[in-house]
């Protein structure tokens, strides 16, 4: 008899949603070239406009103010190049959280010497004096920042940060790819003069995100895509209508669940649950504010992947809080910037909730790892990478 599985990785990818299947069967089922003008294309057009009307309103902007891309790391490679520019003035620095994710950190286009990379405290927010004396020294710049960390759940300060960047003449970037549809992502929730999303995280499929330009005073480089002078001339060729359309669907769907009160209730229990089995366990970023789907910790003395290996024999699958896109254990840049020692970074795991999770799901997860730490009895930090 098959084991049930647990799937407890959302911010990885989460599994698609039946509505999100069904916008895809429904546009795949349909020929037409958005920029066709008969009946079909039409009819493409009109599902490419509904699903930006639908992500637009996710992040409460305009529709016009949405072009899609192929995912959130084009977009972040598409926005942070040189060229981009504010109120007639061209942004020649680029200032980043350390905690940011790759396709920020290695996708952007400046020059080494033209990037300022600003420290997180102990609990993953950004430190505003230094991001402030940042901005002193070198105005005029892109501030990239994460609405929130993938690996963690911690949120970052917008308010505070796009203030600091207003008042150094500059703009915000807003990587909200871990943050939209788990919290609220409205202009004051999230205030950032661009926004980045990927579907992938809301239930729709992987390959489809978008920019959302929110400040009318924000011009954006030269676009990385030319040809067809599709997405207004910003992002060139045949529109994936299917996967736009799934990113439309999964948006208004996610926009209902922004109170985050099913995966609060079953993190929450998950980590007071974590508490009693092991006390010793270290949940990092405990302290700050975090997204409520997200649990990312260490129990001393074991590694992680024993701890991801053991699980996913129980049927539960979670991820090592340190996965590079191999699937190896790599080394997590974001608790380094936090300062977490290495031993403990080496245990560092992270459960992740998403739409589809349940109470029973918590009650496996428990039980799951009850079984391990029992077997596990000594505990050596065998396989450290
Ligand atoms: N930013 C964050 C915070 C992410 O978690 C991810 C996905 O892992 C990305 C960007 C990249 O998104 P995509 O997979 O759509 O390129």
């Amino acid at each position: 008899m098959a084991i049930r599985r647990v799937y407890l990785d959302h911010n990885a990818t989460s599994p698609v949603r039946p509505e999100a299947f069904d916008a895809v069967r429904a546009a795949a089922g349909q020929a037409g070239n958005p920029s066709s003008v008969h009946a079909e294309g039409r009819r493409g057009r009109a599902t490419v406009e509904t699903a930006r009307a639908r992500v637009a309103a996710l992040v409460q902007a305009r529709p016009d103010q949405v072009f899609f891309t192929s995912g959130a790391t084009e977009a972040a490679n598409a926005v942070l190049r040189p060229g981009a520019g504010v109120a007639g003035r061209s942004l020649d620095r680029l200032v980043v959280c350390a905690t940011e994710h790759p396709a920020v950190l290695l996708g952007h286009g400046f020059e080494r010497e033209r990037v300022d990379v600003v420290p997180v405290g102990p609990d993953g927010v950004i430190d505003l004096g230094r991001l402030a004396a940042t901005l002193a020294r070198a105005p005029g710049a892109i501030v990239a920042v994460q609405a929130a960390n993938n690996e963690t759940g911690v949120l970052q300060p917008l308010a505070a940060i796009r203030a600091l960047a207003r008042a150094a003449d500059g703009l915000v970037v807003c990587d909200a790819v871990q943050a939209a549809g788990r919290i609220p992502c409205d202009q004051t929730a999230l205030p950032a003069d661009v926004v980045l999303l990927s579907s992938h995280k809301l239930g729709g499929l992987p390959g489809s995100g978008a920019v959302v330009v929110r400040n009318q005073g924000v011009s954006l480089p030269p676009p990385l895509l030319r040809g067809g002078g599709q997405e207004r001339g910003q992002r060139a060729g045949t529109e994936n209508v299917p996967a736009i359309a799934a990113f439309g669907v999964a948006a208004d769907e996610a926009s209902r669940e922004v109170d985050g009160a099913l995966t609060r209730t079953l993190r929450d229990r998950f980590e007071a649950e974590l508490a009693g089995l092991a006390p010793d366990a270290v949940v990092f970023g405990a302290g700050a504010r975090r997204l409520p789907n997200t649990s990312a910790f260490a129990i001393p003395g074991i590694a992680a992947e024993t701890l991801v290996m053991a699980l996913d024999l129980a049927g539960v699958s979670i991820s090592s809080g340190s996965a590079c896109a191999s699937g190896k254990v790599g080394r997590s840049h974001v608790l380094e910037a936090m300062g977490v020692e290495p031993d403990l970074r080496r245990g560092a795991v992270r459960v992740s909730f998403g739409w589809n999770s349940t109470a029973q799901d918590v009650i496996m997860l428990v039980e799951a790892l009850a079984s391990v730490l029992d077997r596990i009895g000594t505990r050596t930090l065998s396989t450290a990478a």
